[in-house]
């Protein structure tokens, strides 16, 4: 076997063919651990209580039944990985032509600072505050240093649209793109790509561990996902976690000066963030059975379309989005272009990119395009915002979809609601206060 393939990496061997195996130089950890008389797994933490026949070792044998999609973890086995030889300094090119500006050099310099005192960083930072481009001149001085850097994301999405990104940034160099979909196999790179849910497979293998959007779902609840951070990262580390709402954990370690954080309160191009207005529409989702909900969104639908600007309209749930887009197919006049998306649909690339082509006036959708998604000249509407899948995170992600192109800055958002929550009121407190520090700061007109 390639050496290279177990540096921070943890693969499963059965118990009987680790007998050969240098002990000094691989890390060997039982799959299946025991602590109190309680059985857990070793890779994910959770308690183990299956015990079925074995194909491996032809015996009854406990699994764990939550991290299955990643390998069989089973008491006969084991998981081996090596240590990554120390790092080498090393020329990297770097092809990135781009000027930031001044908030974005300033999280920049504090970024290749954080990497260099090997510190951790949360840069907090408003959507189409340009973030990614923040993070290239510290990625660039890591590799140079012989690092091994990882940038990980909690959605699929996400990774999908920073992958072409960075490696045109670093031409030269291999990455490896690692998600739940990928058929690629998995090699050594000292650059790697991944969704949270992948760091599941490493172990001290990262000098530079940089998180996108933690405040998203799955990463944002899971706990045994925030755990593993410590696990995947070399003794000696910097973690750069990056969001648009810090959550209340890291907004309390931040007071007691326990993380660094810089915010940034501006879009890169200095408009202000677009504030969301609330406006009550009674029972929508029996409106929808009883096929009188059209009436009032058809209104904002022709709004839009007067202001020759688009709309992406948010639902909570499938099902009422598709019985809505079927009302809306016959009350609509026929050249009105539209579409709905959502995460299982085979067409899904298909339509974000069409919706991007400013083919379509409007389009419908679930929270997939919360965020990681950027489309020129939109309105936005929240159907229903007070459904608890709308988090305060969400939704300003879902009001930042608006205005982020130089050319078209601002538009309006709507959250139609059955009742206002503690998640709208805090998701527009939280966007109007990084307007005022924006303007306190004087970066804002
Ligand atoms: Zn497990
Ligand atoms: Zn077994």
């Amino acid at each position: 076997m390639n050496e290279t393939l177990l540096y921070g990496r943890e693969i499963i061997l059965p118990k009987r063919e680790i007998a050969h195996l240098d002990k000094e130089k691989i890390r060997i950890n039982e799959c299946i651990q025991q602590k109190n008389k309680i059985l857990y797994c070793a890779r994910c933490n959770q308690k183990v209580s299956v015990c079925l026949p074995c194909e491996i070792c032809e015996k009854n044998c406990f699994y764990c039944t939550h991290c299955i999609d990643m390998g069989k973890m089973c008491e006969c086995c084991c998981l081996c990985s090596i240590n990554e030889p120390f790092p080498q300094k090393r020329t990297v090119h770097f092809e990135w032509r781009g000027v930031l500006s001044n908030e974005q050099e300033r999280g920049s310099i504090q970024i290749i600072q954080a990497i260099q005192n090997r510190a951790n960083l949360l840069i907090s930072a408003v959507t189409g505050a340009g973030k990614t481009e923040m993070i290239f001149k510290g990625l660039h001085y890591a590799l140079e240093q012989g690092y091994r850097v990882c940038v990980a994301a909690p959605r699929i999405d996400v990774c999908l649209e920073l992958a072409p990104r960075i490696q045109a940034v670093f031409p030269n160099e291999p990455i490896i793109v690692l998600h739940g979909n990928t058929t690629e196999k998995y090699k050594y790179t000292k650059l790697v790509i991944a969704t949270t849910h992948q760091l599941l497979k490493f172990k001290e293998a990262f000098d530079v561990l940089v998180i996108d959007e933690v405040d998203a779902f799955p990463f944002q609840h899971n706990d045994s996902l925030q755990k593993r951070v410590d696990i995947v990262v070399k003794q000696e580390h910097s973690l750069i976690f990056l969001t648009a709402t810090p959550s209340l954990e890291q907004q309390r370690a931040i007071k007691k000066g326990e993380l660094n954080c810089v915010d940034i309160p501006v879009r890169y191009h200095g408009f202000a963030l677009p504030i969301p207005k609330f406006v009550y529409i009674g029972d929508w989702k029996n409106n929808i059975t009883k096929k009188q909900l059209c009436t009032k969104l058809i209104k904002y639908i022709n709004g839009s379309i007067k202001k020759q600007r688009k709309l992406l309209i948010f639902l909570p749930h499938i099902h009422l989005m598709q019985q809505l887009e079927q009302q809306l197919r016959q009350r609509l006049p026929k050249h009105i272009q539209f579409a709905s998306v959502h995460a299982q649909d085979n067409e899904r690339l298909e339509k974000v990119q069409a919706m991007r082509n400013q083919n379509y006036h409007f389009l419908l959708t679930t929270t997939i395009l919360e965020r990681g998604v950027t489309f020129s000249n939109i309105d936005v509407i929240v159907l229903g915002s007070e459904d608890r899948i709308f988090s305060t995170a969400a939704l300003v992600q879902i009001a930042g979809r608006v205005g982020r192109k130089c050319d078209y800055p601002t538009g309006d958002v709507w959250f139609l609601h059955y009742g206002k929550t503690k998640a709208m009121i805090s998701a527009r407190n939280w966007i109007v206060k990084m307007n005022t520090l924006a303007l306190k700061r004087g970066l804002i007109q």
